[in-house]
């Protein structure tokens, strides 16, 4: 209490997060599950020495395991569930010429800043839930389900980039019926770093370790996630794929990179459709300001999908991160998570099997009843009141 008020950096203040996750990890009756964002093992490193973007997600598992979690998942896991139901959104209006541009809805400070500024395009919305909330539905609803756990004993922690997750966590638009909460902690990449320190453990000399199966299990589309234009690189890799269209390379080079705003032109079921990413409050605005203008004047539309990321750089640079103030953190830990996925054997969402499997026995396919119960929401107008 005291010692938390007066402490000059607030780190006492932080660390309060741990103590839930002491108790559920010491609890013998609770079953404790983690997963890991894509931006995360790109930025960790740097509190341990390792270089601005070295991947350290296998000493990041390793770690966790010595913390004592029961089963480590991951967040890219989630990322492909996510782009199979926003591709199959998107195709299906783009081809139906239906409640374009389509905007996506991964990073809860946007979700925020568009129902408080701009809520006349919600039904421009994703309804996908972002990652972290589709490995943290599947980890109490199939994972449980298909391990024998009772999900009401699952203790479920998130470690984000990104101090908003920890609100996105409690959203009402996310409840479920039953009342069990899908994601019942969030830690901060500082947080997870301060953890692996306080308990002694040696992150530098670990031995890289695999994630459990099969919330572990992600293609390359979902580790891209991390950097801006990655979660619109990922949908296109699918989207193009499935509506039958040849794609030549899946490296989309136009969405990656740092400009403010960044367009391109790519066909999709036989069609041009224009692409937006952008990253940062005030590019949104532009963006934005430009689908409103067209659509109050029925003129064409600028763009058909559009990403945003509150962040500068995307969640590679979020606000709970490593700190640094160098200039070329960004593209470092964005190149970080494309180099990886250069190498991968599986780069398309579609074509991870553990999402294949877990449509063909729980889901049927993308955007059916079942997958609309658990990996989609709604958003709700907040209109910004001046005090
Ligand atoms: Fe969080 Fe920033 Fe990523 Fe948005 S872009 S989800 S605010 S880290």
């Amino acid at each position: 209490g005291q010692c938390a008020a007066h402490c000059p950096v607030n780190a006492l203040k932080e660390n309060e997060a741990f103590i839930p996750l002491r108790h559920a990890i010491a609890n013998k009756e609770l079953f404790t599950t983690v997963q890991i964002a894509p931006a995360v093992r790109v930025s960790l490193g740097e509190e341990f020495g390792f270089k601005q973007g070295d991947n350290v997600a296998g000493k990041i598992y390793a770690a966790l395991r010595r913390l004592g979690f029961n089963a480590i998942f991951d967040t890219n896991f989630g990322a492909d569930m996510t782009i199979m139901e926003e591709a199959t959104e998107f195709v299906h209006r783009f081809q139906n010429k239906e409640m374009l541009p389509l905007i996506t809805t991964c990073c809860p400070s946007w979700v925020e800043y568009l129902e408080r500024f701009y809520d006349d395009m919600i039904p421009h919305f994703s309804s996908s839930k972002s990652p972290m909330m589709m490995t943290g539905v599947l980890t109490k609803r199939y994972y449980a389900q298909k391990n024998n756990i009772d999900p009401q004993t699952i203790f479920n922690v998130a470690i984000m980039p990104c101090t908003s997750k920890k609100e996105e966590k409690d959203r009402k638009e996310m409840a479920q019926s039953d009342g069990l909460q899908d994601i019942d902690l969030v830690l901060t990449t500082r947080e997870l770093a301060r953890m692996i320190r306080q308990a002694g453990i040696d992150f530098t000399n670990l031995k890289d370790e695999a994630p459990d199966s099969l919330l572990g299990d992600f293609s390359g589309a979902g580790l891209i996630f991390g950097a801006t234009g990655g979660v619109m690189e990922a949908a296109l890799r699918t989207a193009a794929a499935c509506t039958g269209e040849k794609l030549e390379k899946l490296e989309f080079q136009a969405v990656r990179g740092l400009t403010d705003i960044k367009e391109t032109t790519i066909k999709v079921a036989g069609q041009d459709a224009r692409i937006a990413v952008t990253h940062g409050l005030v590019n949104v605005q532009h963006v934005l300001d430009r689908v409103r203008e067209a659509k109050k004047n029925n003129e064409e539309l600028p763009w058909h999908f559009i990403e945003v990321m509150a962040c500068k750089g995307g969640c590679v640079s979020g606000g709970g991160q490593t700190y640094s103030k160098e200039e070329d953190t960004r593209a470092l830990r964005a190149k970080g998570l494309y180099d990886t996925d250069k190498d991968m054997s599986i780069r398309q969402s579609h074509e991870n099997p553990s999402v294949q499997e877990i449509y063909a026995t729980l889901l049927e396919h993308p955007g059916s009843h079942k997958a609309h119960e658990l990996l989609h929401t709604h958003y709700t107008p907040r209109p910004f009141e001046k005090k």
